[in-house]
């Protein structure tokens, strides 16, 4: 052993890395080895003394790391050859050979073994490291941020979700319209664990602890968003984003956007990280915006049909003036004695001429209103729906109220106008809205259903409300240009609606639901079927179904 067993000692001591009490039982080891080389070399017990070498290796791993504990096993390889040359050297024979063979495995397993154990050891150490480090991260991040992050608890909730599973429950759907208090007894549930600088800005408190505590303090649990979360914890969602209402600690209400990510291991729950971004602020330009827009959206129309009214109230006073002047010269004519009927007759035609002509003047005016209606696209109504239900996402969300769409399964596409089409469907969505606020009711849910082909050649679509329903005496007029019983209503909407439907070949009612509420229900061809020519349906003014004459200069009753 000598000089290089003392430096091979050394350098794996150097690198010890315990504490003091495994530094000391790593010191042991060294006049163990000692006791061990002496008893081994100069008695003569006949037995393998140097297994004993495997205590030394196990005391000196207490203190060493991987590459000491190899020097350590090969210093007390070498110390047993060393003894067994020494003691055996003249009387070599095959028990004390076997012995020190014995002795050399052992040496050599339990290094191994120590090295093995060291690694596994180190390797948890780092892993454990890491995990520090990166938990360090997180809650520099977490402090630091300047959007709002919460810490939430959520094992209580999910417990009772469990529970609610194990005692049967399989659909929530159905379980929330049996018990309506549900998402209010859950949400009570969540609590909050920590909250970032950012938050409790935000919120308006005083420190954090202020924020701690029940969520339903910030988030009321009536919130429509609070059953979204536990339909997306009961679905086993990773993610929940959605729009909230909170209220802050002085009491003013905040839109946000609530990010969630659920742990997908199903442990965790107790520390779910939830980030918050106030949009009030952006809402409120938006409304502004929106309003500012409505606005001028009414103006313009307001415009455009005085100077519709104008001209049509020009134009028509041309025919309706000679008409009036050919009934009175009839009627002269005929009043004379004898009365002279074939000159009265003539009057009547002309009569019959200028009313088709006003007749024409009215058609044409409508045609203006509905000019872009081009019905030779072919139109997916399901796409067509999903996009209404987007572009009013915001007006849904104000008005509190959920778009539920019912497409037969393969519905047939239609031909019609996009835009037209598209139009039609908001109109009636916005109906459907104005009429909910108006009744006040709770469930506010419309149902826009696309039925698959009610005769085989039309597609059949209703838009149905929980509004107040259309008054009885409604009914009758609901689709004349400028009914309306809404105080800022224009009363074009359905007019319009019915006209763009009809010049591309459908038909558009209403009735009420018995169930309560409104229905309006339009039918559109197939698309299979040859595009329509445009016809210019008898909608905003009563006209004779036939009554498109060509326009004729006017003439002047003949007095004579
Ligand atoms: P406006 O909305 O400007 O009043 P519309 O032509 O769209 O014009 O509607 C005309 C009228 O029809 C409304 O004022 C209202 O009385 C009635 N109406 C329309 N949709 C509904 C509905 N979904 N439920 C009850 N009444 C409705």
């Amino acid at each position: 052993m000598g000089a290089g067993w003392g430096a091979e000692w050394g350098a794996g001591w150097a690198a010890s890395h315990g504490r003091p009490a495994e530094r000391w039982l790593g010191i042991l080891a060294i006049p163990l080895a000692l006791t061990v080389f002496i008893v081994d070399t100069f008695t003569d017990i006949e037995s393998a003394i140097a297994v004993l070498y495997a205590l030394v290796l196990l005391l000196a791993a207490t203190a060493l790391h991987r590459r000491g504990i190899l020097r350590a096993a090969g210093g007390c390889v070498l110390l047993a050859v060393l003894s067994f040359l020494l003691s055996h050297w003249r009387d070599m024979d095959l028990s004390s050979v076997l012995r020190c063979g014995v002795a050399l495995a052992t040496i050599l397993i339990t290094g191994a073994l120590l090295v093995r154990d060291h690694e596994s050891r180190a390797l948890l150490v780092r892993a454990n490291s890491a995990l520090a480090r990166s938990e360090r991260r997180y809650r520099c991040m977490f402090e630091q941020a300047r959007i709002s992050l919460w810490e939430q608890d959520f094992t209580a909730v999910t417990a009772a979700l469990d529970a609610l599973r194990a005692g049967g429950v399989t659909d929530i759907a159905v379980h929330s319209q049996l018990n309506p208090g549900w998402a209010r007894e859950l949400g009570a549930l969540i609590r909050t664990t920590n909250v970032n600088d950012a938050t409790v800005e935000m919120l308006g408190a005083a420190g954090r602890a202020e924020v701690l505590g029940a969520l339903e303090r910030f988030l009321p649990a009536e919130d429509p968003a609070m059953a979204q979360v536990l339909l997306a914890l009961w679905e086993g969602r990773d993610r929940f984003e959605g729009r909230a209402r909170l209220i802050a600690a002085d009491g003013r209400a905040l839109t946000v956007l609530l990010g969630i990510s659920f742990p997908d291991d199903g442990v965790g729950f107790d520390q779910v990280v939830v980030s918050v971004v106030d949009i009030t602020q952006r809402e409120r330009t938006q409304e502004a915006l929106l309003a500012a827009q409505a606005e001028l959206a009414r103006a313009a129309r307001a415009a455009t049909l005085g100077a519709l009214s104008a001209s049509i109230a020009h134009e028509l006073n041309q025919p309706l003036g000679a008409i009036v002047l050919n009934a009175q010269a009839c009627l002269r004519w005929l009043r004379r004695d004898p009365p002279d009927v074939d000159t009265g007759a003539k009057a009547v035609d002309r009569i019959v001429r200028d009313g088709k002509r006003a007749a024409d003047i009215v058609q044409r005016t409508r045609g203006m209103l509905v000019k872009d209606t081009r019905c030779d696209e072919t139109i997916d109504l399901r796409q067509l729906v999903d996009e209404v239900a987007m572009l009013l996402e915001r007006e849904l969300s104000v008005a509190a109220a959920v778009l539920v769409t019912d497409f037969a399964s393969a519905p047939p596409s239609v031909r019609g106008s996009r835009v037209g089409l598209q139009q039609v469907l908001i109109n009636l969505v916005t109906n459907g809205l104005h009429a909910m606020a108006e009744a006040g009711g709770t469930r506010r849910e419309l149902t826009v259903a696309v039925d698959g082909s009610c005769d085989g050649t039309q597609v059949r679509v209703t838009v149905r409300d929980r509004g107040k329903g259309i008054d009885e005496g409604s009914l009758a007029h609901l689709f004349d240009p400028f009914f309306t019983t809404r105080p800022d209503g224009m009363g074009m909407g359905l007019a319009i609606c019915r006209s763009t439907i009809e010049s591309c070949g459908g038909t558009l009612t209403a009735y009420n639901h018995a169930e309560g509420g409104a229905v309006f229900e339009f039918t559109i061809p197939a698309a299979q079927l040859p595009a329509p020519t445009p016809t210019l349906a008898p909608t905003l003014a009563p006209h004779p179904p036939s009554a498109v004459a060509p326009a004729a200069p006017l003439t002047p009753a003949r007095e004579d």
